[in-house]
């Protein structure tokens, strides 16, 4: 395929769909939603727009047809993300989790377990089906998630499960885990779960997938996570004691970990356009406001020399993010999990972090005024973005560390993204960082958080 950015007749109408839907429907509702105090509160309150959303396969439209889905493109998602983002990212991302949720299944389940699963989802008559993905863990000493391929069954993820007469026997907490707690606390129709299901074993051997259905016993909720940003995406903290699941729900059996790292493969363009959302919401308010807005002087502010040279660095960096995500888009079109690993890692630290810096520049360029969160939407943008590069695989201690072990393998190519070829990344690339280096004088561990 030729390089060539232009959109197709029937990319320009779904762009189009999707900017009528996300500034008509979606965007009346999302300024209460952010204010509402309890974050549950502010989730349930968009499932009529979820509804809505199902119905216009923005939550499947990524499966393939012989399930159910539209067999939509990750390239052509791409468009209507940013248009969601632009209005909302938490919104976007009860509609994105779905996917993540469910691409276990795709890459590692059996063709009985993807017809099972993933028709389930895609034609559930209530329209309001969903699908939450668990793999992070809570604080606490051993805690936390960036470590999942740690060498020692001591370290990295916690949850485990057992296999007893035909079922594993899951106990654990899982922590920030979104819509898992359902619409109504009592669960998703389904989440997949990332357990240990050797005890014995490190992170690239001991881990494993669980499909674990709403109304499985020995599962709770607790109440949700009070975020500062992202507000209207529900992040849950969810306690296992003995609950049950057959052991047909099972699926990558020693190869958790490297559900996890496809996962972030997934997500990473996702993120990366959703960054340039958020970003553009900011830099097309902040224009506006520069060419009307004059602080006291005769004229609009954009004609101040450091105004107009700050909104064209703010806009180049936008264009230059877009870019890389529709690239590493289509990078994982063309060659899957397998191939588009260092690109996606690459596109969601370049895109999180700079399009932070854009809000950031666009509430200088402002000044003052920005600051008014009663007046202006700057603070709710700058609430949002800044979830960005700690989300999805911390930016530092599992994205970065991504890449780094992918290029410290031998056979790494430093061309291979411009020649557009494949680039594998495998259980070789995995572990790199993760051993302590800390001197015997200091081994005695920090106390965590909470
Ligand atoms: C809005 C939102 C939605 C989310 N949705 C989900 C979801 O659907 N499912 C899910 O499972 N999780 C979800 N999460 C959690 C998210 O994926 C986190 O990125 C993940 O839990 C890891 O967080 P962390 O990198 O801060 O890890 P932690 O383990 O808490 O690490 C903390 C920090 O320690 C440092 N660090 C740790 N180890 C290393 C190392 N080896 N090398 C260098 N630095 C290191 C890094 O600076 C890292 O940032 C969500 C979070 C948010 C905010």
């Amino acid at each position: 395929m030729p390089i060539d950015f232009t959109l197709t007749p029937e990319q320009k109408a779904m762009q189009a769909a999707a900017r009528q839907f996300a500034q008509e429907v979606l965007k009346p509702l999302v300024r209460a939603a952010d204010a509402e105090p309890d974050p549950q509160k502010g989730f349930q309150m968009m499932k009529p727009v979820y509804e809505i959303a199902y119905q216009h396969g923005l939550v499947t439209g990524g499966f393939p047809r012989e399930y159910g889905g539209a067999g939509m493109s990750n390239l052509d998602l791409q468009i209507a993300f940013e248009e969601i983002c632009a209005v909302d990212c938490g919104f976007a991302f009860i509609l994105g989790v779905n996917a993540l949720a469910l691409f276990p299944v795709l890459a590692y389940g059996t063709e009985e377990q993807k017809k099972r699963f993933i028709t389930e989802a895609c034609n559930d008559p209530t329209h309001s089906y969903l699908c939450g993905y668990a793999a992070s863990e809570p604080a606490g000493v051993p805690g936390g998630t960036a470590n999942f391929d740690h060498p020692s069954p001591q370290g990295g993820i916690r949850t485990t499960a057992d296999l007893v007469n035909g079922e594993y026997v899951i106990n654990g907490r899982k922590f920030w885990p979104s819509s898992s707690a359902g619409w109504d606390m009592k669960g998703a129709d389904m989440n997949s779960v990332v357990v240990r299901t050797d005890r014995t074993k490190g992170g690239r051997e001991g881990l494993s997938v669980l499909m674990v259905p709403r109304g499985t016993p020995g599962v709770r909720y607790e109440p949700c996570i009070d975020k500062m940003g992202m507000r209207i995406n529900q992040n849950c903290d969810i306690v296992f004691e003995n609950a049950r699941v057959p052991a047909e729900n099972a699926l990558a059996i020693g190869n958790g970990e490297l559900v996890i790292n496809n996962g972030f493969t997934f997500t990473g363009p996702v993120v990366g356009i959703a960054a340039v959302g958020v970003a553009r919401a900011a830099y097309e308010y902040v224009l506006q406001w520069c060419k009307t807005y004059t602080a006291g002087g005769t004229d609009p502010i954009i004609y101040h020399q450091n105004v107009g040279y700050m909104l064209g660095d703010i806009a180049m960096r936008i264009e230059a993010a877009r870019y890389l995500s529709w690239k590493s888009a289509h990078y994982l079109d063309l060659y899957g999990f397998d191939g588009a690993q260092g690109l996606s890692a690459m596109t969601k630290v370049f895109c999180s972090e700079i399009c932070t810096q854009v809000v950031y520049d666009c509430m200088r360029v402002m000044g003052q005024n920005s600051y008014d969160r009663a007046a202006h939407p700057l603070d709710k943008l700058m609430r949002d973005m800044l979830g960005f590069p700690i989300f999805d695989g911390g930016n530092m201690g599992m994205q970065r560390r991504k890449l780094w072990g992918l290029m410290a393998g031998e056979k790494f190519d430093p061309r291979a993204y411009a020649a557009c070829d494949r680039v594998h990344f495998g259980k070789e690339n995995e572990g790199i960082g993760v051993v302590t280096t800390r001197p015997e004088a200091l081994s005695e561990p920090a106390a965590a958080g909470r």
